[in-house]
């Protein structure tokens, strides 16, 4: 798929997850308000108090297929225990006690201000299609490495400069190479 196809559906994709959060409103929370004991000493306290979840018995998905992108098909129909759009993110009820589970989805809160929400989604989709598939696209690499830390007990310091500073040293790099269309997508 090129890469130009894929950048002329993001702008109804950012529609879809503008709508979204706007539908799920009343139902968000900060992260902050769920007393996590172990967050704090990971993020910042503006993140914990800026981040929004939303508790759904299923994390919405975007209809890629319909908007003209049906290599995203199996990846919108598959059920996840969280999924993040901005500063909010999606968890399945059933996970909303699991501090590893917002662990995860805030790394994916900072990618999303770090690179900027069209960049975020580029790079993506575009690392989704290049690893074949969710478990090895450079952005989920990089939350379930941290995450893995943070399960086993790694000692606390804020995480936001180092997802800064691996979003510079491999993702902008990574989006570079694929907006010159040297990686095949
Ligand atoms: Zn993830």
């Amino acid at each position: 798929m090129s890469m130009q196809h894929l950048l002329t559906r993001l702008p109804q994709v950012r529609e879809w997850i503008e709508a979204t959060l706007a539908q799920h409103q009343a139902q968000a929370r900060s992260v902050a308000s769920y007393g996590f004991l172990r967050l704090p000493q990971f993020y910042s306290a503006d993140t914990l108090a800026s981040t929004v979840v939303v508790e759904v018995p299923r994390v919405p998905l975007p209809p890629l297929a319909e908007l003209g992108l049906p290599e995203f098909a199996a990846f919108q129909n598959d059920d996840y225990a969280g999924i993040t759009y901005l500063n909010t993110y999606f968890v399945n009820a059933k996970d909303a006690r699991d501090e590893s589970l917002h662990f995860h989805e805030l790394v994916h809160v900072i990618q999303w201000q770090h690179l900027g929400p069209d960049r975020f989604l580029a790079a993506y989709a575009a690392g989704y299609l290049a690893a074949g598939g969710y478990w090895d696209n450079p952005l989920e690499v990089m939350a379930y490495g941290l995450q893995d830390d943070f399960d086993e007990g790694k000692p606390p310091g804020n995480v936001e400069p180092i997802i800064r500073r691996q979003l510079d040293e491999h993702i902008t790099p990574f989006l570079e190479r694929v907006m010159k269309g040297d990686v095949a997508t």
